[in-house]
């Protein structure tokens, strides 16, 4: 009977319904639970200087492992803390550890080491972000210069009038700032002079067939004409063979960020190689491992 079928059907979607809204709720409980467990942690993946092979900096990766859902990546769950606004709880956390972190580092002896923290659109938009950094920059001691803030091109550009209020406070606290993903948003290269932006990372999807493709490497020199001649650092990420090094540092590229070099790993799994030169090939047509 069609009636019945017609129920039945309605029946499957509004239970299939039913299990993803409890997944979401289940998944939101647990997340919400997560700062209090201490569920949390921070991988760190170094950054390459391009010119000394050396490595000058980290960026911030937030794990979660928890003990209902297992280790989860940030794919799994950023999106969901940015629609509860526990993003903002979880935000500020991040960047007290990474603070905290720096600050060890450069009691460590490495001062000028930079720790890159990722922030939604979510944070940025916070009234009180500024105020909340600073907080953080003060009980955790940190110079600010050895922090650096992300954000993606599309947040930047969405409300750009009230972001660059924003960024320019931000930069005076004296923080580093860059944008992440660069590419795959809107904005229009010239725009971005009106940013107080330090630096650009190019996204990983014009980095994989920079070598291989006519058209990303044109893409790729075209970013880092533009970026070098507003003064801008570029910094490429997702490099994962030699080939892509070779041709990036051929660009003119500053520094590198990728599974080549070294993917995201503990804090103290790092420490040994602070400052040090990567070793590996940037040649042509090489075997990668
Ligand atoms: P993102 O900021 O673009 O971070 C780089 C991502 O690329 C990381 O994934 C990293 O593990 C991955 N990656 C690095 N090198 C390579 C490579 O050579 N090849 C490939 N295929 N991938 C590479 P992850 O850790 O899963 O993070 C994904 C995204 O989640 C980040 O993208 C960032 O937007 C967001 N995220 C991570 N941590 C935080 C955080 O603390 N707060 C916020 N708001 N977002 C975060
Ligand atoms: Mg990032
Ligand atoms: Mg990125
Ligand atoms: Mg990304």
């Amino acid at each position: 009977h069609a009636k019945s079928e017609g129920r039945g059907r309605f029946r499957f979607f509004s239970e299939e319904m039913n299990h993803k809204i409890l997944h979401r709720v289940a998944l939101e409980n647990a997340l919400r639970q997560g700062l209090e467990r201490g569920e949390f942690f921070l991988h760190y993946q170094p950054q390459w200087d391009l010119r000394t092979n050396k490595m000058v900096g980290a960026e911030v990766l937030l794990r979660w492992q928890s003990a209902d859902f297992g280790l989860m990546l940030p794919s799994d769950f950023i999106s969901l803390t940015e629609d509860s606004g526990l993003i903002l709880g979880i935000g500020e956390w991040v960047l007290r550890s990474a603070c905290l972190q720096a600050r060890l580092w450069a009691e460590q002896g490495h001062p000028e080491f930079r720790v890159a923290v990722n922030v939604s659109g979510k944070q940025l938009k916070q009234q009180d972000f500024v105020a909340m950094l600073n907080q953080v920059i003060w009980e955790t001691g940190v110079d600010p210069k050895s922090l650096e803030l992300e954000f993606t091109e599309s947040v930047i550009m969405e409300n750009a009038d009230r972001t660059i209020e924003t960024l320019e406070a931000l930069k005076n606290m004296g923080v580093q700032l860059s944008i992440d993903d660069f590419g795959t948003g809107y904005s229009s290269l010239n725009y971005l002079k009106h940013f107080p932006v330090d630096r650009i990372k190019i996204d990983r999807s014009f980095v994989a067939d920079v070598s291989r493709s006519n058209d990303d490497a044109a893409i790729v020199e075209a970013i880092i004409t533009m970026a070098q001649s507003l003064s801008l650092k570029v910094l490429a990420e997702g490099v994962e063979n030699s080939d892509q090094l070779h041709h990036l540092s051929e660009l003119g590229c500053d520094e590198v960020q990728g599974f080549y070099l070294a993917k995201p790993m503990p804090a103290d799994a790092l420490e040994g190689s602070l400052g040090r030169e990567h070793g590996r090939r940037i040649g042509k047509h090489e075997v990668t491992e």
